[in-house]
């Protein structure tokens, strides 16, 4: 009997959140206790046929395994943790006597429940989604639960579709794991693949049997040279893996997707693995020009899927280049498919959702449902020649030459001043100088503070939501906020912190508020992703040069200062952080989008030292997000990113104080990238890992001003004095008290006012405490 062939035209994965977040509402109802499992069941299945139906009609066969079955509740890491047993401890009970967790312990899990903490949440690959991160250690008893995956394909087969499973591939599925607490030290998740490769195995069996003719086993921790992990044990890994898995006796056609970048030098181990087929991601990667003889021989064997579909950013693109990607593969394979470079789970649904967008710029976007589209057409082309898909490739190309024409593309004003600026823009004063600028603050040592926004009640959203709907006048709407603004200036002061902030009551998000005030950006109305579970961001459209019309948060810092003798801070969003939460055009390169946006926020800096604020916070959480997966490509990444927030606060006095806020502990390879911000006051969060990242910063030669956070506003849980203090002791260990900052780990936006008035009180308290204590301390000395 032939084998199935791989289909010429498919996808990774399609969002599975819904074209109006019907799963999210879906699930949060379940979780509110308003609706039963067995309705979420259903509307989760009612989405998968919807979604079926639409890939259909797209384009993708029915009945040859080009849709893949990628839903998920919440994550496809965590489906996949539950598929081959992988159950922290404290969560066992959640299990049946047949070992299987419902769907109420899936999402206990995810979520957490009284003291047990659920699995950590961390970035997957150089992307804004979360995924759950599974604990690994050496007694992890691995056991199939294939039963969702297998009623998964049976529910698409009982529709009338022979689709195909997709499952985060077993040494990706190791390097994204971390070590199970009490693991011994030097113990990696990663040797436990030997166990872990048998319950694949049989996975697949059960797979075969159910009648899959093709599974996809995503490998995109092959690509990722930023994985702790020696490069030679990943394909050591990759190697033993895919041979015992090719070799299994029953199993469906194996394809192995390797996306977010190219696979570099575990291309030859994967082209001799006993695979039928390989997904490479042309967008972001390239097959190199010379391959050695058995790698070429490997990769003629099989089926080689071209993702030249961008499964990141929302543009039309270059569909004829897209397609000389394709032919180019033909050259090294007789058989070819086209596909999404990366899942689609990082776009949007539908640009046919957005009737407010301009029509021009419309014209020039696709999102998931026309990126289907374009796998569709090029795969015409693949079957029936270039000459049949001509008419479209030359549309496509017709909207990137109206794109590159169009008025706000490129604005000779931004163009010239950024091409006129000299190294200087780049630097402010040194740094002791700066400090004896700033001396007249008059702050204590050990100043309080927090990282810029306050608990976003149900007032201010609903405040919000009828300013949108048009039921509350702007007017108004802004008066509601300087209310709101003035109550948490005289909390702040009735709690008794050094330098305050106003809350940012106003701001949607921190990164909308500004797309929404700067020219160059466009807002979406449906456009919603995931960012982790069931929440989604709206990230908004960077598409043309970037540019401040007049100042977007004056008003805001200069009336909230009116009402406080204490230094207020000005709060911006850096230029990285707004580039990382942003679909941001293709047709230049980062580095000179993000000095754009630079310049807008030093301009805005200039006029809030002219309104008389005296410290300005630049928070860049996102700057590690963005590091390139692979080490060629930090350096340059650096050096942008650096130099783009130097850019934005390179024409600050040295009166004022510039603050940088971090979200992450984990520096790694970005910490000399930090210290080269040159902020005087940085704060990171620390509270998690005890302080540990203050040793890290010490070590690296940190000499300015940090505040480690002390309250983990990731929980509702209220830290003690003591335990404040103990961390704040722990932290004057490694930074002197002069250059130690009082602060939560981030902002209070998503808590509770109780709480947070509660942990404030106790961090002031513990401050002030500490800072007898070095006080005393130093006159004895
Ligand atoms: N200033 C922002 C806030 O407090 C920072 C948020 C962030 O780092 N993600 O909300
Ligand atoms: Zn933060």
């Amino acid at each position: 009997m032939n084998a199935p062939a791989f289909p010429t035209g498919t996808i990774l994965g399609y969002p599975r959140i819904g074209r109006r977040r019907e799963l999210k509402h879906a699930v949060e109802a379940f979780w509110a206790g308003r609706i039963d499992a067995s309705e979420l069941e259903a509307r989760a299945a009612g989405l998968r046929a919807a979604t079926r139906d639409r890939l259909a009609s797209l384009g993708l066969g029915r009945d040859d395994s080009s849709i893949p079955e990628s839903f998920s509740f919440y994550d496809q890491v965590l489906d996949t943790a539950i598929a081959v047993g992988a159950v922290p401890d404290r969560f066992r009970r959640l299990a049946n006597e047949r070992g299987t967790i419902d769907l109420a312990g899936y999402f206990t899990i995810a979520r957490g429940e009284g003291d047990d903490a659920p699995l950590e949440m961390t970035k997957w690959f150089d992307t804004n989604y979360h995924y759950l991160v599974p604990e690994i250690g050496p007694d992890t008893a691995f056991a199939l639960h294939a039963e969702r995956i297998v009623a998964g394909f049976a529910e698409a087969k009982a529709a009338g579709f022979l689709t195909r499973p997709v499952l985060v591939g077993p040494v990706t599925f190791l390097l994204l794991a971390k070590a199970a607490d009490g693991a011994p030290e030097g113990f990696r998740p990663l040797d436990r693949l030997v166990d872990l490769v048998p319950v694949y195995a049989e996975l697949l069996a059960e797979l075969c049997r159910a009648g899959v003719e093709w599974v996809q086993l995503d490998e995109p921790g092959l690509v990722s040279e930023s994985i702790d992990e020696p490069r030679g044990r990943v394909i050591e890994a990759l190697g033993a893996a895919y041979d015992a898995l090719g070799t299994a006796a029953r199993r469906p056609l194996l394809f192995v997707a390797a996306p977010y970048a190219g696979l570099g030098d575990a291309l030859p181990a994967l082209a001799a693995a006993p695979v039928e087929a390989i997904g490479l991601d042309l967008v972001r990667g390239r097959v190199p020009e010379q391959l050695d003889p058995a790698t070429a021989a490997g990769l003629a064997a099989k089926t080689l899927v071209a993702g030249v579909i961008d499964g990141r950013n929302v543009w039309r693109g270059d569909l004829d280049r897209a397609f000389d990607r394709v032919e180019a593969l033909r050259t090294l394979s007789g058989s070819v498919s086209v596909s999404t470079s990366t899942s689609l789970l990082h776009v949007p649904h539908d640009v046919a959702d957005e009737t407010a967008l301009d029509a021009g710029l419309a014209g020039w976007l696709a999102f998931a449902d026309q990126k289907v589209a374009q796998v569709a057409t090029l795969e015409r082309g693949l079957v029936a020649g270039r000459a049949a898909i001509q008419a479209e490739l030359d549309a496509a190309s017709a909207a990137l030459a109206e794109r590159a024409a169009a008025p706000g593309v490129r604005v000779p004003a931004v163009r010239d001043r950024l091409a006129a600026l000299d190294d200087a823009a780049f630097s402010r004063a040194a740094s002791d100088a700066r400090a004896a600028a700033q001396e007249d603050l008059d702050l204590p040592a050990l100043p309080t503070t927090t990282i810029g926004s306050f608990p976003q009640t149900t007032e201010i959203r609903r405040a919000r939501a009828r300013l949108v709907r048009g039921e509350l006048t702007d007017a108004a709407y802004r008066e509601l906020m300087r209310e709101e603004i003035a109550r948490v200036i005289s909390l702040q002061e009735d709690l008794g912190l050094d330098v305050l902030v106003h809350g940012e009551p106003e701001r949607n998000d921190m990164v909308q508020y500004f797309a929404e005030l700067l020219e160059g950006f466009a807002v979406t109305e449906h456009g919603w992703v995931q960012s982790y579970g069931s929440r989604c961001t709206r990230p908004s459209i960077l598409w043309g040069d970037v540019a401040r019309p007049a100042p977007m948060t004056v008003e805001w810092s200069q009336y909230a200062q009116s009402l406080s003798d204490r230094p207020v801070k000005g709060m911006l969003t850096g230029p990285v952080t707004i580039l990382a939460w942003s679909f941001v055009r293709d047709d230049q390169p980062l580095g000179d989008t993000a000095r754009q946006v630079a310049l807008a926020l030093r301009d805005e800096i200039a006029d809030l030292e002219r309104a008389g604020i005296r410290i300005i916070q630049v928070d860049e959480p996102a700057l590690r997000e963005l590091l390139p997966l692979k080490r060629a490509d930090q350096h340059a990444y650096l050096e942008w990113s650096v130099g783009s927030f130097r850019l934005a606060t390179g024409g600050a006095a040295p009166a004022t104080q510039v603050h940088t806020h971090l979200c992450y502990s984990e520096f790694g390879v970005v910490i000399d990238a930090i210290r080269e911000l040159d902020a005087d006051v940085t704060s990171i969060e620390a509270a998690r890992s005890r302080m540990e990242v203050v040793d890290d910063l010490a070590a690296s030669g940190f000499d300015h001003g940090v505040g480690p956070g002390v309250y983990d506003i990731h929980s509702p849980r209220v830290p003690g004095v003591d335990e404040v203090r103990s961390l704040l002791e722990r932290a004057v260990g490694g930074v002197p008290a002069g250059r130690l900052w009082v602060n939560p780990d981030c902002g209070l936006k998503t808590r509770g006012y109780d709480e947070t008035v509660a942990s404030l009180a106790n961090i002031v308290e513990a401050a002030r405490a500490v800072r007898e204590r070095v006080a005393v301390g130093a006159n004895a000395g």
